[in-house]
Order: structure tokens, then C-alpha cells, then sequence
């Protein structure tokens, strides 16, 4: 019980108001001040679901079923002693930790066929990338994904995720997201828009998120989040699929922002009914057809989830195309990029997918689709980073490896326990159990990749990127 939760009383009436007649306030104050249960999602991108399931349960963990994720479990451990951020699994990105109703509008934008796994999709406010690499997984990392987030330092996480997941397919852009309407228009198959909001369904986790709460921040938001809405619709091809989602709970947030869309485009889109999207959707669902989860309902974060399809197209008054500076990276010439990847092929027996460019010393495997993006946008990063150049050849990179090293059939080698957690500490390896190789060589444990390293001798020499070195506390 979080006995300090922050529940003001002009808070508590505000709710009142709104709370469907079904639902009790008493309900929704205890679940408010009972914590969370954890949730994982299974990255789909390096290990199934079953083969998931039968590592971890003779480590003691119950892995119970998210009824509308199909990859995500509420947990419990017998021993938590180990943060669940330092186990082996989430370091070589098994899984990704993530509260189960924020699972909920990945799950929405997928349930609907025109949702193409191979097509380009946009996620607007993307940063810490939970729902990022939840899209990348259910795209296979096939097509693209743009996402974009507007905070500089929480790009860097989204980054951090992206690369720990083995995503290949994203591009990485900063910009307040109402540029996507004005830049892009009509280019995105499928948009989330997971919008910045005021956080009311997350005190179970945060027991002060509403000590700065009024109604004037609330309104303050929800223009935003209209300005948001409006840009990404925009930005949606006609036929293209749009979700709109928050972990908040007022109306101005939710139903009053689709409204605004409503009134300003009529016929031009229609909502989906959700009721559906799940066996007990219905629990959770407005007579619009959004889902509003309440936290007492699926005893979760409070959210909130509207999925709507454009008709036809609308008139695009924003429409300016941005100011891009010079592009960096030009294609690799095939007299290069040939055989490179013939070597990486037979040293590892894995082929990269992507298009190769290179950028002074580094060359990088950019996603299929770039090009149709390419010169309408600047990005952070494109895809993944394969190589850094230097004078007598190249060295793969950490996020190669985390992409691409479960799946070689060569040039890794397996650390006992002792010896993975050595190596994720920073430290150098004897790995006793294997013969001696050369050169650089993927490292694995239990089959999934911590990262690269380099044989001198009989020793690996560790290549892990140092604000990855972990000092203590790493899996038992
Ligand atoms: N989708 C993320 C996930 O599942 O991990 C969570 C996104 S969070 C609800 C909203 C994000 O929007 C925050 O990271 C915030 O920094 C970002 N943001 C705020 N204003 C923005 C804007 N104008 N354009 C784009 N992103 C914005």
C-alpha cells in the first residue's frame, strides 16, 4: 500500500465527475494507493515466447498472460535479489519492462489489416521506446519506423532501447512532432501517437506525478495534444491507421482531444469501435468505441486508447517543407560494400539486411524503406551503426552484434555464468570450455549476445562500450 500517494482533493472531484456510473471512487482510490504489478513484454526480435517461457520458469518466475499482448506476462520472482534490469535477459534485450495497459496501443494499431508490417509507420513521441520497440517487433524489422521524440536526453534512452532490442528498422528523429503534418503529409501507413500528457494514470508508480495538477495545465496539455493530432493526421496516407493514446484520464485529454479532430474533419476519418480488441475490451470501453482504462478495472495504470481510419484526404494548409542541412552519408559503392559483407557473412554465417552508407569513418545498414524518406527529414540515427573504418579494415559494433549475433551460426563463443558476468562488468575473459579463434568474436550467453569481443590468444578481449559496464549486482 503507498499510503503517500498524492491524491488531492480538488484531484478526487475532478474524477468523480467523470467516472462512469459502473465504477466506484473508493475502488479507484485503493488501486491508486496499491502498487503496481510488474510487467515484461518478450522481444519477439530474439527469443519466442515459448522458448521465453521455458528459460525463466526454472528460475522461479510466474509469467502470467496480458489478456491483449500476446507477448506481454505480469511477473513474479521467487528471488528478486537481482534488479530485473541487470539479469542476462534484459541486458541481451529478451525483454523490455513495461506496465501492461501501455501495451495496449501497440496491440490496437496492429489489430486491424492495414497496419502493414512492411510499410512505413511514424511514432510521434517515442522516447523511452517501449511502445517503439513493441512496433519493431510486431514489424519483424521489416519497412520503417520514424520515431521521434522532442526531449534531448530521452532520446538518448530511446536510442539506448532501440540498440539493446536488435531494432534495425528505425530512424531516429528530434523535433516537436506537429512538424510531421507540415513536412511528410500523407506519408505514414500507420501513426502512433502516444501523446505527452498529464499523467493521471500513473501515481501507482509515481506517487508525487500529481502533486503539480490543476485544471488551466490541464487544458494547457490538451492544446497541444490537438496541435499534435492534427499534424499527425496529416501526416497519415488516406487508407492509413492512426492510434491515439495517453496514460491520463480527464476527458479534455482524451475524448474531448478526438472531438477536436471530429469537428475539424468530419467524414474524412471514422473511429473504430475497440470494444473487441480483446475479450473484456467491453469493461473498458466508451460509447465512442475508445478504450478508458480506468485502473481499478484491469487492476493497471489508468489509459487511454481512440483508433481511427482516414477516408480520404483533407486540405493541408500546414503543408511547408522543412529546411534540411547537407546529408552525411552517401551509399557505400558496391566494390566496397560487396565484400564486406561476403566477410561478415563467412565469419559469422549471418547476411545484414538494409542498404549500406557510410559517413567518414563509420558505415551504417539503413532500413529498405529510407528512400522514401530520405532528403524530407534530418535524422538522428538511420537503422543501425555496422562498423566503424579505420586504416588497415573495420570493427563490427556492439549494436551489430546485439542485432545480429543470436542468429550467427559462427565466430561466438559461450561464457559459462562466472565468466558473463566478468564480461559484462568490463572485464576480460579465459573462456575455458572453448577452443582458442581469431579475430573478433560475437559473445554469448545461454545462446542470446552480451557483445563483442576480440581473441588474444586464449583470453577474449572485452568490447563492450563502457556506459554499458554494469559494477555489481548482475545476474546470478
Ligand atoms: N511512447 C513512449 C513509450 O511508450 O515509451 C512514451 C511517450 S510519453 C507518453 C510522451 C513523450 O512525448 C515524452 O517522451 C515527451 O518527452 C515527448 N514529447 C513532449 N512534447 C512533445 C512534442 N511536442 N513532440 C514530440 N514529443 C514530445
Amino acid at each position: 500500500m503507498h499510503d503517500n500517494t498524492y491524491l488531492p482533493d480538488h484531484f478526487l472531484r475532478h474524477i468523480a465527475a467523470i467516472m462512469p456510473a459502473h465504477l466506484s471512487m473508493d475502488e479507484f482510490v485503493a488501486s491508486c494507493r496499491r502498487p503496481l504489478r510488474r510487467s515484461i513484454r518478450v522481444n519477439t526480435l530474439k527469443i519466442s515466447v515459448a522458448a521465453f517461457v521455458a528459460r525463466m520458469q526454472p528460475l522461479g518466475w510466474q509469467l502470467d498472460p496480458v489478456p491483449w499482448c500476446d507477448t506481454g506476462f505480469w511477473l513474479s520472482r521467487e528471488d528478486e535479489s537481482v534488479p530485473l534490469g541487470n539479469t542476462a535477459e534484459h541486458l541481451s534485450g529478451l525483454f523490455y519492462i513495461q506496465e501492461a495497459s501501455s501495451m495496449l496501443p501497440v496491440t490496437a494499431l496492429f489489430a486491424c489489416e492495414q497496419t502493414r508490417r512492411d510499410g512505413m509507420l511514424l511514432d510521434a513521441a517515442a522516447a523511452p521506446g517501449s511502445k517503439t520497440t513493441q512496433i519493431a517487433a510486431l514489424m519483424n524489422n521489416q519497412g520503417m519506423l520514424v520515431a521521434n521524440e522532442y526531449s534531448s536526453s530521452r532520446l538518448k534512452v530511446l536510442s539506448a532501447n532501440l540498440q539493446r532490442c536488435g531494432v534495425t528498422n528505425v530512424g531516429m528523429t528530434h523535433f516537436d512532432a506537429k512538424v510531421f503534418g507540415q513536412w511528410l503529409p500523407e506519408t505514414f501507413d500507420a501513426i502512433l501517437l502516444d501523446a505527452p500528457c498529464s499523467g493521471e494514470g500513473t501515481v501507482r508508480k509515481d506517487e508525487d506525478a500529481l502533486r503539480n495538477w490543476s485544471i488551466e495545465s490541464i487544458d494547457e496539455i490538451a492544446a497541444v495534444q490537438q496541435g499534435l493530432l492534427e499534424s499527425a493526421f496529416h501526416a497519415l496516407k488516406p487508407g492509413g491507421v492512426l492510434v491515439y493514446s495517453t496514460c491520463t484520464l480527464s476527458l479534455q485529454e482524451n475524448q474531448a482531444v478526438c472531438q477536436s479532430l471530429q469537428d475539424k474533419f468530419g467524414d474524412a476519418f471514422s473511429f473504430d469501435s475497440l470494444a473487441d480488441l480483446f475479450p473484456a475490451a467491453k469493461q473498458a470501453c466508451t460509447p465512442e468505441g475508445y478504450l478508458h482504462v480506468w485502473p481499478q478495472i484491469f487492476d493497471s495504470e489508468g489509459f487511454f486508447v481512440a483508433r481511427l481510419r482516414k477516408h480520404h484526404s483533407v486540405p493541408n494548409t500546414m503543408f511547408k517543407p522543412g529546411k534540411l542541412g547537407k546529408f552525411p552519408f552517401s551509399p557505400l559503392p558496391a566494390k566496397e560494400s560487396a565484400p564486406m559483407l561476403r566477410e561478415i557473412e563467412a565469419a559469422f554465417g549471418v547476411v545484414p539486411q538494409g542498404n549500406l552508407f557510410g559517413r567518414s569513418e563509420e558505415i551504417w545498414l539503413f532500413p529498405q524503406l529510407f528512400e522514401q524518406v530520405q532528403g524530407k527529414l534530418r535524422f538522428d540515427r538511420i537503422g543501425l551503426k555496422l562498423a566503424e573504418t579505420f586504416k588497415k579494415g573495420y570493427r563490427l559494433t556492439h549494436e551489430w552484434a546485439l542485432a545480429y549475433g543470436d542468429g550467427a551460426s559462427k565466430g561466438f563463443v559461450e561464457l559459462d555464468i562466472a565468466d558473463a558476468r566478468e564480461f559484462m562488468m568490463g572485464r576480460d575473459v579465459w573462456p575455458e570450455q572453448e577452443a582458442a579463434g581469431t579475430g573478433e568474436v560475437i559473445v554469448r550467453y545461454q545462446g542470446h549476445t552480451l557483445g563483442m569481443g576480440k581473441w588474444v590468444g586464449s583470453r577474449v578481449k572485452n568490447a563492450l562500450p563502457r556506459e554499458l559496464v554494469r559494477d555489481n549486482n548482475l545476474f546470478v
